[in-house]
C-alpha cells in the first residue's frame, strides 16, 4: 500500500509564531527518500506555496487557497490522468508555469460583494484583508511585507478578521460565529471556514474535497489503492481530516488542541506544530515499514 500525506502549514508543518519547519524538516526529508508525496493544502495563496515547496524541496502537487486550487506539476506522472478526471467533471483547467492548475473556487470578486452582503445581514462588522493594507497584514500575521504581498495575491478566497472585538471572544464564541457566517454563505452556495486567524469565504469546497479529488485521482491512475494521512491544527483542517485513513490534529503554541473534531482513529499529537508533526509523521512512516527512523 502506498502512502501519501496532505499537511496544512501555518501552525502545523510550519510554526505559528516564526513560519519554520524547525524539527519538521528531518521529518520531511525522510518522506522525500521513501517516496511519500507531502501535498501541502493550506490557505495560503499559489505564489506563497510556489516560494515554500522550493524551500522544502518538495515536488508534490498542492493544494492552495483552502482547496480552490489544485496544482500539479506537468512532469508528475498521474498528472495526465488527473487532468482527465477534472475535466469530465467540467472543472477549468490551465497550465500555468509548469503546473496544470485544476480550478474548484468562486472568483474573489464575487466572494468580496457577498460578504459584504453576509454581514450586513447579521449585523456584524468584518475587515476583509483585501482591503487591508501591507502594514496591517504584517501587524496581524507577523509576516514581513515582501510576504504580506503575497498573503493577498488571492484569486478564489476572501479571508476576513472580526471588526476590532476579535481579541475578546472566546473559542466558544468565534465557533458560533462561524456557524452565522457559515448559514449565510450557505444561502449563496458558498462555505466559510475558521483558520488559525483568519475566517475564510470561499465556494463550496474545502481542503477536504480537493484532497477527495487527489486521493482519487491518484488511485485511478496508478491502479493501485493509497493509505491516506493528513496533519492540521485548525477548524479549517477538520474537512481534510475527516477524508484520510490516519488524521492527525497537532497542538497549538497555547497547549490545547482545536476543539471540536470527534472522529475514529484522531491522533492528538503531544508535540506543539512542527515538533507534533515529526512525531506523527516518524511513527506512520515507521509502522509503514517505508523507513528506517532510528537514524534521527
Ligand atoms: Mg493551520
Amino acid at each position: 500500500m502506498n502512502l501519501m500525506i496532505f499537511t496544512d502549514l501555518d501552525g502545523t508543518l510550519l510554526d505559528f509564531e516564526s513560519y519554520e519547519p524547525g524539527p519538521a524538516a528531518a521529518a520531511v526529508a525522510l518522506c522525500r527518500q521513501a517516496g511519500v508525496p507531502v501535498i501541502p493544502a493550506t490557505s495560503k495563496t499559489t505564489i506563497e506555496v510556489i516560494r515554500l515547496r522550493e524551500s522544502l524541496g518538495l515536488d508534490s502537487p498542492f493544494i492552495v487557497e483552502n482547496g480552490a486550487l489544485l496544482y500539479l506539476p506537468e512532469k508528475h506522472e498521474y498528472t495526465d490522468v488527473i487532468k482527465e478526471l477534472a475535466l469530465g467533471k467540467g472543472l477549468t483547467v490551465t497550465r500555468v508555469s509548469g503546473f496544470l492548475k485544476i480550478i474548484f473556487g468562486v472568483e474573489r470578486p464575487i466572494l468580496q460583494e457577498r460578504l459584504a452582503a453576509i454581514t450586513g445581514e447579521l449585523g456584524v462588522t468584518v475587515r476583509p484583508l483585501s482591503r487591508m493594507s501591507e502594514a496591517e497584514i504584517t501587524a496581524e500575521t507577523g509576516l514581513p511585507a515582501a510576504s504580506a504581498r503575497a498573503v493577498n495575491e488571492r484569486e478564489y478566497s476572501e479571508p476576513f478578521l472580526l471588526g476590532h472585538e476579535d481579541d475578546d471572544l472566546t473559542t466558544a464564541e468565534r465557533y458560533a460565529l462561524l456557524d452565522r457566517f457559515r448559514e449565510g454563505a450557505a444561502r449563496s452556495g458558498l462555505n466559510c471556514l475558521l483558520g488559525g486567524r483568519f475566517f475564510h469565504l470561499l465556494g463550496d469546497h474545502s481542503k477536504g474535497t480537493t484532497a477527495r479529488f487527489v486521493i482519487d485521482g491518484f488511485t485511478t491512475a496508478s491502479g493501485d489503492g493509497w493509505d491516506s494521512m493528513a496533519l492540521g491544527d485548525a477548524p479549517n483542517d477538520f474537512d481534510l481530516l475527516r477524508e484520510v485513513d490516519h488524521p492527525v490534529l497537532v497542538r497549538r503554541p497555547d497547549g490545547s488542541h482545536a476543539p471540536g473534531l470527534e472522529i475514529p482513529r484522531l491522533i492528538a499529537t503531544d508535540g506543539i506544530g512542527p515538533a507534533g508533526w515529526h512525531e506523527a509523521v516518524t511513527a506512520r512512516l515507521e509502522m509503514a515499514a517505508v523507513v528506517d527512523t532510528s537514524r534521527i
